[in-house]
């Protein structure tokens, strides 16, 4: 790790964290934020240094919770297995807290292994939790347990992504679901965790209905639950409004070009508060590095691309441009999947005592600068910190 002084002075910026706060200066002791002031001032002779945001946007570092980043998905074949993430890859999008799931394929990419390449991404700079499980049943785990992964590691905030209402998932029983719904739950308080069970939602009819059935016959919670890719089709769009009207959180997956489905991300968001949704109810995540596999009526593979984190970035850039205020859509990307994941203790947003976790944003929301956990991960738009094998 680079040698760096310990105390940063970032001055004059506009600051969105997320919502907004006017013009301040942030004070970075080490790791974390010590000081948000109108001024802050300090004796010539302290060692420091002060990074000028003078017309400039600060934010709190972007949250992804849904990333493979061991690779996810290889439908078509081994030749299709999508490759692992690297740290550049990740600040250049302005992300510098991710939450990693396997996927489709648990048969070569185990729990330990995700927890193995956590770990390397959190040395190498970033901040990192992972869910235990994958798509199928029975749900790998590291402990041989949801409920001890949970409780016991940690790193591990919950269980996903199960595959539900999709053609690729285990086909899990409705009482398999309610089971590893109250192991995450019972985990996560014995933790002291969120204990999140994170769906992964396919194209099929059920939909939501098993998590619906649930939420109506069993004590459990529905904040227990966290489905996503519900852009998926128009009709799992309706069903997972009408969740979130019951109190539910719904993640939509950002649109690269590779994604072929029928909504936007803004036109998603867009219907979803129309009708009642609160904002602070949605997050957005990437699916970075999973495969985007499409399929024609029959089943059959036709195309594989892979999902790419820049286009969390992207997507939340372009609802801005698209009318939706600032602090909202940052909302999505930063304090509310901070508390889906129960890590909004430490990230989230820019205040006194959190992690320092922060973008400075230039014209055009352009990521200028990346700092996570106090380091400077990309300087004026360059990466100033590689991953270990990075070119
Ligand atoms: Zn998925």
């Amino acid at each position: 790790m680079k040698e760096e002084t310990m105390f940063t002075l970032i001055k004059g910026g506009y600051l969105n964290g997320p919502e907004k706060m006017g013009i301040k200066d942030i004070l970075i002791a080490g790791k974390m934020i010590a000081k948000v002031a109108d001024r802050i001032e300090l004796p010539n002779d302290f060692d420091i240094k002060v990074i000028s945001a003078f017309g400039k946007i600060v934010t709190p570092g972007l949250i992804d919770l849904h990333v493979h980043l061991l690779g996810g998905g290889g439908e078509g074949g081994p030749r299709t297995r999508t490759p692992e993430i690297t740290l550049s890859k990740i600040t250049r999008a302005g992300v510098t807290t991710v939450v990693g799931c396997l996927g489709t394929d648990d048969v070569s990419r185990r729990p330990e292994t995700l927890l193995a390449k956590a770990m390397q991404l959190e040395e190498e700079g970033i901040s990192t939790y992972i869910y235990c499980g994958s798509y199928q049943f029975p749900l790998p785990t590291i402990t041989g347990s949801v409920r001890k992964d949970i409780a016991l590691i940690p790193k591990v905030i919950g269980v996903g992504e199960i595959a539900i209402s999709d053609h690729r998932s285990s086909q899990p029983s409705f009482e398999e679901l309610c089971r590893v719904a109250a192991e995450a739950r019972v985990g996560g308080m014995i933790g002291g965790k969120a204990g999140l069970v994170h769906l992964h939602m396919g194209s099929g009819q059920r939909m939501l209905d098993p998590i619906i059935r649930i939420i109506k016959e069993t004590e459990i919670p529905i904040g227990q639950f966290l489905p996503t890719h519900l852009s998926r089709t128009p009709s799992l769009l309706e069903q997972a409004i009408q969740f979130a009207k019951l109190g539910g959180n719904i993640d939509f997956t950002v649109r690269g070009d590779d994604l072929h489905w029928p909504l936007t991300t803004k036109q998603a968001i867009r219907k979803a508060l129309d009708e009642g949704v609160s904002i602070d109810q949605i997050t957005l995540s990437s699916d970075s590095n999973g495969s985007m596999p499409v399929f024609d009526e029959k089943g059959k593979l036709i195309k594989l691309a892979v999902g790419d984190i820049q286009n969390l970035y992207l997507d939340w850039k372009g609802l801005v441009g698209g009318g939706f205020p600032l602090e909202d859509v940052l909302k999505m990307v930063t304090s509310n999947p901070a508390k889906r994941a129960g890590i909004d203790r430490c990230k989230g947003s820019i205040d006194e005592g959190k992690d320092a976790d922060l973008l400075i944003l230039g014209n055009d929301l352009k990521i200028e600068s990346v700092m996570a956990k106090g380091q400077m991960m990309i300087q004026r738009g360059e990466v100033a910190v590689k991953g270990t094998f990075e070119e």
